[in-house]
């Protein structure tokens, strides 16, 4: 379970933990935008505001952990790899439980 995730193991759980805190905020911030509460700022405020959001959500939230959560030993994105290469509904499940890499089967 939890306690033996490979991600646990090699010390990147911190990685996980920005990434969501980027993700939750950059998502709050978009749809602050969405919903209207941003219509009486400059058009290029708001621009600017939007696509904040959308960096933090999509680059700090997907693409960060995606290229920086990897195999100690081989190297192999493991994030990249659950949403790239496991089926969907079972892809964050299997990423937060998995306890050795599929590449080469390092436990940690
Ligand atoms: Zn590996």
């Amino acid at each position: 379970m939890w306690t033996t995730s490979y991600v646990r193991k090699s010390g990147q759980c911190w990685k996980l933990v920005i990434a969501a805190v980027l993700l939750f905020s950059g998502g709050i911030l978009v749809a602050i935008m969405a919903s209207g509460r941003g219509n009486n700022l400059e058009p290029g405020t708001f621009t600017t505001v939007l696509l904040a959001g959308l960096f933090l959500c999509l680059g700090g939230g997907l693409a960060w952990p995606a290229y920086s959560i990897r195999c100690r030993s081989c190297g192999l994105k493991l994030f990249w790899h659950a949403l790239s290469a496991r089926p969907h509904h079972d892809s964050i499940e299997w990423f937060l439980l998995v306890d050795s890499c599929p590449g080469c089967g390092a436990t940690r």
